[in-house]
């Protein structure tokens, strides 16, 4: 493409696309691996995978064959009938997950919308109908329709959309002790990010996570994980719950679950699974034969190696980003994550260093104002670590925050 093109591009979307995006002026046009290419041939690092989604890299060859071979065989059926892919593809997130059942959809937001709706589910066979209520917690993100908005923290995505579903209480993460104080028993989960990932990269504390496990004995409450963002692998366990003390019932995952094809999932446990009817939920496209495949194709992809591979470059990402911090302190907070989810917390705005590191040919991006988020895929190698640290500590050099 051309820069003509180009022009054509960002025309088109003025006129014609709900500007409701802020879009940062560069067109993608293909990729390899952890490589981006824009239309005016410059090419670009990209640690951010489209927020957390494409984790087997652009371009990966196996998946593209996969996706093309299922377009060519059957792409999609509808629930209403069986295909061979999607109880292949339940049983191993089960065995990956620990919990048995799954109900798939296209995204994040629909895995924990499928979540709330499992939990009320739950209570209500029951005959506990009192039990309707949420516990979720300060900069928490859950997504953008209703009944996840209403578990989403931040104003700024509640404020215009009132009034969302009520009984939903918001804890302090910063105050494991409080927590006690909202669940009884007439909640009926807490909904936890074990890393908030819209919310800074912070990860669920120790006292927390046993705050959490504690109100949850205590008062009978379910426990619903959102690893969208944080789980399918990113931080180096399948889970990031498990390797923070957490025991959801409840988990809902998408993103690097598909690789770039949509898919969403909820896992529920026996216990919740049991209480859920049919006719109760469901999705047109949901599991359908292209998403089902894609994400075969990661899980086989994670268990052949890439798992190991994550945890070996997190610990060479981890290094490099603290000793940028050491070098750093006067622009650099803190340094938070696990695997490869990662954020650098500035003692100012982030944007100013997310532009520059784009002007130098890195994408990563900005959450929750100060912190510079790095989710680079999965196949990223320790070179492209070193090469993306260097350009990153440029940037903070150049804007001098
Ligand atoms: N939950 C978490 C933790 C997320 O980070 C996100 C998206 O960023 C969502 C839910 C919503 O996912 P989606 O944008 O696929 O609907």
């Amino acid at each position: 493409m051309s820069s003509e093109t180009t022009v054509d591009v960002k025309t088109l979307e003025l006129e014609h696309v709900l500007q409701i995006y802020r879009r940062l002026p560069v067109v993608f046009t293909h990729g390899r691996g952890s490589r981006l290419s824009a239309d005016d041939g410059r090419e670009y690092l990209d640690f951010l995978s489209g927020i957390g989604v494409a984790s087997l890299g652009h371009g990966h060859p196996g998946l593209a064959a996969a996706i093309a071979d299922q377009a060519a065989t059957l792409l999609h059926t509808s629930n209403l009938f069986f295909h061979p892919l999607q109880g292949a593809l339940a049983t191993r997130l089960s065995a990956l997950t620990g919990l048995e059942r799954a109900f798939f959809c296209n995204s994040g937001t629909e895995a924990v919308e499928a979540c709330l709706k499992f939990a009320r589910r739950h209570f209500h066979t029951r005959g506990e109908t009192h039990r309707t209520k949420f516990v979720a917690f300060t900069h928490s993100f859950h997504g953008r329709t209703m009944g996840s908005l209403s578990v989403t923290w931040d104003e700024h995505y509640r404020g215009p959309f009132q009034p969302l579903i009520p009984g939903v209480a918001f804890a302090s993460a910063a105050e494991p002790g409080a927590l006690a104080y909202l669940v009884d028993d007439s909640t009926a989960a807490i909904i936890i990010e074990p890393i908030q990932g819209e919310g800074g990269v912070r990860p669920v504390s120790p006292e927390l996570a046993a705050a959490i496990n504690a109100a949850c004995a205590r008062s009978g409450a379910l426990l619903i994980a959102d690893e969208v963002q944080s789980g399918s692998g990113r931080t180096g366990q399948f889970l990031s719950s498990g390797m923070l003390g957490l025991t959801p019932d409840l988990v809902a995952l998408g993103k690097a679950l598909g690789a770039g094809v949509p898919i969403g999932a909820a896992m529920l446990s026996t216990r919740v699974a049991a209480t859920v009817m049919p006719g109760d939920h469901g999705t047109t496209y949901g599991g359908n034969l292209l998403a089902c495949r894609a994400a075969l194709v990661f899980l086989d992809a994670l268990e052949h190696g890439l798992q190991d591979h994550v945890r070996r470059v997190s610990a060479h990402l981890f290094r490099g980003l603290r000793a940028t911090a050491a070098r750093h302190p006067n622009i650099v907070a803190d340094v938070r994550g696990a695997g490869l989810i990662a954020g650098l917390d500035l003692r100012a705005d982030a944007q100013p260093v997310i532009n520059a590191a784009l002007d130098r040919g890195l994408v990563v991006n900005r959450t929750s104002t100060t912190v510079v988020r790095l989710l680079p895929p999965y196949v990223v190698t320790e070179a492209e670590i070193d090469e993306g640290l260097a350009i990153l500590e440029a940037s903070l050099a150049a804007v001098k925050v």
